[in-house]
């Protein structure tokens, strides 16, 4: 990411997005799954609920992203998961359900190592506790 240009197009070719250009730095310290879990909590908040992917899916895709925070989740859940934001990608009424999407496919997609090492040791500490929000 050193090299990246805040473009549009350069950072759809990087499977990645410019948003709405908000940036929000974080360092190694940030625990990159429990800050996905929260954007995944904001979307479920903030969906209408007109259409089915975005109402079901927000609310599905935050309830696995909480079990990857607190490694509860089984290894196989993260394909599933990313199943599921492909579901709702695409096939719903405004942007909400992509901006949904996306932040989690980053998330497998960069960091997917960490997830499956959460699960192996089980790390449910309070630094990783859901319920310490
Ligand atoms: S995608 Fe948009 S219209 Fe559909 S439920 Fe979500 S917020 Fe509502």
């Amino acid at each position: 990411m050193r090299d990246a240009i805040m473009d549009f197009d350069y950072l759809r070719e990087q499977q990645s997005g410019l948003g709405t250009a908000a940036i929000i730095v974080m360092d190694q310290s940030t625990d990159i799954i429990k800050a996905i879990w929260r954007l995944s909590k904001f979307y479920k908040h903030e969906s209408c609920g007109q259409c089915t992917p975005c109402r079901e899916g927000t609310g599905w895709m935050m309830r696995v992203m909480e079990r990857l925070v607190t490694g509860e989740a089984d290894a196989e859940e993260i394909d599933m998961l990313f199943d599921v934001t492909k579901q709702v990608e695409g096939h719903t009424i405004c942007a909400l359900g992509d901006a949904a999407a996306w932040p989690i496919q980053g998330l497998i997609r960069n960091f997917r190592d960490e997830i499956e090492d959460r699960i192996r040791h089980k790390r449910t500490g309070r630094d990783n506790a859901v319920a310490a929000e």
